[in-house]
């Protein structure tokens, strides 16, 4: 058995959340819409249509740059790309070819614990995986195979795509997804791309060779299209790899030339396509209806002072205020839930009540009415309730109770407490009263705390609360409890 090492680079289109498509002024929104209600003429590709790129995308495609540590290009152009798709009604793409919008950056990326790999970078130790380059381009249409037939939808064409390729930098499948786990974490974090993988808003390219060690030249390489989740990208390079040791071992080397093949989830393996195409089968040329693109040093330095703290180092810093890796995740992956978050810590200064509020309750409550992360209350809706809840108008209890309101309802805090007359009692006569009556009520635990049974007085505390509705304070009802009963 030769000493094999795996070469894997990754190509990843990510639509951009704009509001506009790339080059018209079509609704970019087309989840859940009617197919073609979403197009005009220019994204539909009529003859004597010109295109007008979104100033938008171009910004949202500078700040992931920048956030990918790349060097924006002062000026870079936009090329045809030609290729004959029913889905692509103009008969090429609009993309970049060799000027490029930015280039050579880099991310660095944990891996998962205890997973080291193969070639002696483990958990912890900073790897790092080499950007190429980003580019824009527009997206195509979708096909939709039905009964013999196909369907076609242009809602999706021109949507703005960001293509990030990297370096083969990768050595393993658990490599390229911690690394693409992390690439989406940071085009999330700076609201480039909201990423979905469920609705197809982030997909990969994954091309993936053999060499011996040691050995510095490349062999040709398989590409694997159009992969849409972590876990297909994970198990098609496992299988491929696989599938190119056994080639090796059968034939004594490496592919002849590179070659592009398909995922199929369903079977678990890859089916070859085609002889990958080469640029010139593209015929790039550049596109004449677009002038050059530029960026002065002002507009680049002004897009990289306004990036918010990236996930890495946001990661750190919710790891030392003791939350897990994975509570930190679902903060960076969810940027609202994680400005309700900050919001909250900032507020309490408290990490483990701040995740008790956010992540038990608020997640709890979400998950329980099915409701999905743009439904979040604002942050500030979040805070009105802390401010009850610190001034003694309502008790913790109840404020779990107006949480899981306002998420079913989207109504806003004081209106929940005055509506369910949740107002803590915090009159002494009207508790003393209260008290008194408790202690009348509960004869054998009263006698069970005299004689030191502490845990007797908790159930005393739990009839008042009963009795109450939860509207009382419980650490004031406990201690009103002892003085009354010594
Ligand atoms: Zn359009």
């Amino acid at each position: 058995m030769r000493n094999l090492e795996v070469i894997i680079g990754l190509e990843i289109h990510a639509q951009m959340n704009t509001k506009t498509k790339m080059f018209c002024g079509c609704d970019n929104n087309a989840w859940n819409k009617k197919p073609n209600t979403t197009v005009c003429e220019i994204c539909m590709g009529h003859p004597g249509t010109l295109p007008v790129p979104n100033r938008e995308a171009i910004g949202k495609a500078a700040r992931a740059a920048l956030a990918l540590d790349c060097t924006v290009a002062s000026d870079c152009h936009f090329d045809r790309k030609h290729y004959f798709y029913p889905d692509l009604p103009m008969g090429f793409q609009i993309s970049q070819y060799d000027f490029p919008l930015a280039s050579k950056g880099y991310v660095d990326y944990d891996l998962p614990e205890g997973f080291p790999s193969p070639h002696g970078r483990g958990h912890g130790e900073g790897n790092r995986c080499r950007i190429h380059h980003l580019h824009l381009e527009n997206d195509a249409g979708k096909l939709t195979h039905v009964g013999g037939k196909t369907l076609c939808d242009f809602n999706r064409a021109g949507t703005p795509l960001m293509e990030i390729v990297t370096e083969p930098d990768l050595r393993s499948a658990v490599e390229a997804v911690a690394f693409a786990q992390e690439l989406r974490s940071i085009l999330v974090t700076i609201g480039a791309s909201e990423a979905d993988m469920f609705k197809g808003m982030m997909r990969f390219d994954a091309s993936i060779s053999l060499r011996e060690k040691g050995i510095e030249k490349l062999n040709p390489r398989s590409e694997i299209k159009n992969l849409n989740s972590f876990k297909a990208l994970e198990r098609a390079l496992t299988y491929e790899e696989e599938r190119l040791r056994k080639l090796w071992e059968e034939s004594g080397g490496p592919l002849k030339g590179n070659i592009t093949v398909g995922w199929l989830d369903d079977t678990g393996c890859t089916r070859v396509l085609r002889e990958k195409e080469d640029a010139q089968d593209y015929r790039y040329f550049p596109e004449p209806d677009i002038p050059p693109l530029t960026f002065s040093a002002k507009e680049i330095e002004n897009v990289r002072a306004s990036l918010p703290h990236l996930p890495r180092m946001q990661r750190k810093s919710y790891l030392i205020h003791g939350l897990d890796t994975s509570q930190a995740q679902i903060l960076l992956d969810e940027p609202k839930l994680r400005s309700i978050f900050d919001a909250v810590l900032d507020y309490t200064k408290d990490a483990h009540k701040t995740s008790g509020i956010v992540l038990t309750q608020l997640l709890g409550a979400m998950q329980k009415h099915g409701k999905a992360m743009k439904d979040l209350p604002h942050p500030d809706s979040i805070l009105d309730l802390l401010d009850l809840v610190a001034s003694g108008a309502i008790s913790s209890n109840a404020a779990k109770r107006v949480i899981e309101d306002m998420v079913k309802t989207g109504k806003p805090a004081g209106e929940i407490v005055e509506e369910h007359g949740l107002t803590q009692i915090a009159d002494s006569r009207e508790l003393q009263d209260i008290v008194a009556s408790a202690i009348a009520a509960n004869p054998n635990a009263v006698l069970s705390f005299k004689k030191g049974k502490t845990q007797a007085l908790g159930a005393i505390v739990g009839w008042v609360m009963k009795e109450t509705g939860g509207k009382v304070d419980p650490a004031r009802v406990s201690e009103m409890l002892q003085k009354g009963i010594s």
